[in-house]
């Protein structure tokens, strides 16, 4: 049983979904849970069920996090949202706002934490990626984007951290049974123009050889390894858990 007493978790969009399933496997486990979310509702709502604390934020304003200190020992970058349309037909402020969220804030929220991290000689970076991290699908250029910028900063969090006995990875989940999904199907049934009931089948499930969607709190277990004492010698990893379709 992996034990967080003592430990203080920061996950970004931990009111919904995969952020929420790791908020309540971190506190289940003894850490001190801050719930990062801008829906102001369900934070409170989350923070409520675990015993944690919301922070009610809206990372897509960076500005406001450049001057951030964080006493954070886990740090999960989740937040994030997704827009699909082809490239010629992008709106370029979605897509720049995309990366300010999945992208940006991940960076300036490890650099807010590094320095209580350095301090202790122990914290855990966990940035929740995607298969589109390493692969890439049509019509999501941004998120593509940002994901792969991920995987590449999580790299570089995973060297500078390393003498200070910081870790970082990347988690690279297919498709999770999550709100995001869920709002996906319109638009997914829309731009290949399918029927919504065949989206799951027809496009989410096609490369994966285990035919179905993944549970949050799948991603919640592998994300309670990750902050660990026994994966200390973890870092700079990108954890696949996509139902084989990388094995392609
Ligand atoms: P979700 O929609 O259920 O939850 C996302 C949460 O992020 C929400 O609570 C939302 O309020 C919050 N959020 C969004 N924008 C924010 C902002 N600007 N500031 C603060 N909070 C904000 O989504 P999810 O499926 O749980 O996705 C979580 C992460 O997992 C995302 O980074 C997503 O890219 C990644 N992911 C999801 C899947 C999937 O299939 N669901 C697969 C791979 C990766």
């Amino acid at each position: 049983m992996t034990d967080l007493t003592g430990k203080h978790a920061v996950v970004t969009g931990g009111a919904s979904g995969i952020g929420r399933a790791i908020a309540a496997a971190y506190a289940a486990a003894g850490a001190r849970v801050t719930v990062a979310d801008r829906d102001e509702a369900a934070a409170n709502t989350v923070a409520a069920e675990i015993g944690g604390t919301a922070w009610v934020a809206d990372l897509d304003d960076t500005a406001s996090l450049e001057g951030l200190s964080l006493d954070a020992d886990i740090l999960v970058n989740n937040a994030g949202m997704q827009v699909i349309n082809p490239i010629q037909d992008f709106d370029p402020a979605a897509w720049r706002r995309m990366h300010r969220v999945m992208l940006e804030a991940p960076f300036l929220l490890i650099r807010a934490c590094l320095p209580h991290m350095y301090a202790n000689n122990w914290g855990r970076v966990i940035n929740i990626s995607s298969v589109h991290g390493v692969r890439a699908s049509p019509f999501k250029s941004s998120y593509v984007a940002a994901k792969h910028g991920l995987e590449g900063l999580s790299k570089v969090t995973a060297l500078e951290g390393g003498p200070h006995g910081v870790t970082s990875n990347c988690i690279n989940p297919s498709y999770v049974r999550t709100p995001l999904v869920e709002n996906q199907i319109a638009d997914q049934a829309r731009i290949h123009n399918i029927a919504p009931e065949d989206v799951v089948e027809k496009i989410m499930l096609t490369e994966c050889a285990v035919k179905r969607l993944i549970e949050p709190d799948e991603v919640g277990a592998l994300a309670l390894f990750l902050a660990s004492d026994e994966a200390g010698m973890v870092t700079g990893a990108s954890y696949l858990m996509d139902g084989g379709w990388t094995s392609r």
